[in-house]
């Protein structure tokens, strides 16, 4: 199984222990940079934005065939889909991959096939930015056009805003050796959809969208950034809103032409309609997947596995109501410790803490931060006592941080 991933994936680990789990033996690529590979698994060390990545894997494949082909996280998913298409094995055609990789064609896409998207437009940063921003109607939501996490991603309330939040994440990308150079030139303005957010999580086979879960969104997301922080399943909206998201993001896969693997998908509810914030053709972010279990037990990346190898799965809904809270980032700073652990661990309900970054590193909030201070899981009876106890664990905590100084030549 080739499993193709960044090297910042919070996902690979659980990849390859369900691999292990099914006796598939992985085979990682992933960048030489920091890399995943030895330690861990075999693999092979590719840059995700060379050309040279697929004829590499392709060489690799004929060394050691491959059965199936995985991308972890939504950097990985152009290259994956271009190499499982060249070895005949289950996937999404790249071009699929590729829009739903790409908020700004997945825009154009999507409101093409009639599927309710906010009014948008692409500003290029190397041409004059005010003719450009004429005549918007605000709030606005500003965004990079191929970075995920809610990086970059900024809600703008006026003209003055608007152009202060373009030059933030102006700059923001040019820190962004990674990504192409044309997509660290545009960004996406789009209207500000006011409502409540949910989440749907699935998998596709053959074009059909089979549903693993819907999660509420309970905090309203207001912005000006847009922190991910509760996720709450089963959904407490009504059916028919529920039906609708579902149906929404069946509509989104079509339109980009997915046929396998995971989806997951945001949506806001608003004027009787979903509307699409994203549907990227990867599995939920973060430690989140860890709160799915699914018929005996298995998890969500076991059931990506299966499917990519095009064994047949039986998804049955998880059962019970769980809740993931993904740790707030309350400032920059480089975290001294985080306080009441153990009280936190210790509310009902609450299954799990992870703190993902260490005392002496740095936090860096959004827009410009990507990565999460940590995960607080809880399992329960209903999804109000889930979140209640994420919200009671939550408030336990105390994270002490000290200021950063940055030292500038003269
Ligand atoms: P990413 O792929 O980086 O997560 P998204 O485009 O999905 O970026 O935006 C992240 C979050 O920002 C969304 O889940 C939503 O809460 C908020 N957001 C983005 N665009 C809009 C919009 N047009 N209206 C309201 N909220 C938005």
């Amino acid at each position: 199984m080739l499993l193709v991933t960044p090297p910042n994936s919070y996902r690979i680990a659980a990849y390859l222990e369900a691999a292990r789990a099914l006796d598939v033996e992985p085979v990682v690529a992933s960048p030489g940079r920091h890399s995943l590979i030895g330690e861990l698994a075999a693999g092979v060390h590719i840059d995700l934005h060379d050309p040279a990545a697929g004829r590499l894997l392709l060489a690799a494949a004929t060394r050691q065939p491959f059965d199936g082909v995985v991308a972890t996280d939504d950097a990985a998913v152009p290259l994956a889909s271009e190499v499982a298409a060249t070895l005949g094995l289950p996937h999404n055609p790249p071009a699929a991959a590729r829009i739903s990789r790409r908020k700004d064609l997945a825009r154009a896409c999507l409101q093409q096939a009639g599927v309710d998207v906010p009014e948008h437009r692409c500003i290029q940063l190397d041409q004059p930015l005010a003719p450009q921003l004429e005549g918007l109607r605000y709030p606005v939501v500003v965004k990079p056009v191929s970075l995920s996490a809610s990086r970059g991603v900024l809600r703008a309330d006026d003209p003055d805003a608007c152009r202060r939040a373009c030059a933030r994440i102006e700059a923001m990308l040019a820190r962004e050796q990674d990504l192409p150079a044309a997509e660290r030139r545009l960004l996406l303005v789009e209207a500000f959809i006011e409502g409540p957010e949910l989440a749907v999580e699935a998998l596709l086979h053959q074009g059909e969208l089979e549903l693993l879960a819907v999660f509420d969104k309970p905090d309203p997301l207001q912005g000006p950034c847009f922190e991910e922080t509760y996720y709450i399943t089963p959904s407490r909206h009504d059916p028919q809103d529920r039906a609708l998201a579902v149906e929404t993001v069946a509509r989104a896969c079509r339109a980009y032409g997915l046929r396998e693997g995971p989806v997951h998908a945001e949506l806001r509810l608003a004027q009787g309609k979903a509307w699409v914030m994203e549907v990227a053709s990867r599995t939920i972010g973060g430690e989140c997947a860890r709160l799915l279990r699914f018929g005996a037990g298995a998890d969500l990346e076991t059931l990506v596995l299966q499917r990519a190898l095009g064994r047949p799965v039986e998804v049955q809904p998880p059962g019970g109501a769980a809740g993931v809270l993904m740790l707030p980032i309350p400032g920059a700073g480089v975290l001294r410790r985080v306080e009441g652990v153990l009280a936190a661990r210790r509310v009902p309900y609450i299954e799990e803490l992870i703190l993902s970054v260490r005392e002496g590193y740095e936090l860096v909030p959004l827009p410009e931060g990507g990565s999460y201070l940590g995960f607080l899981f809880a399992r329960a009876p209903t999804p109000e006592q889930a979140e209640a106890a994420l919200r009671e664990a939550h408030a336990r905590l105390n994270v002490v941080i000290a200021p950063l100084f940055h030292l500038h030549p003269p």
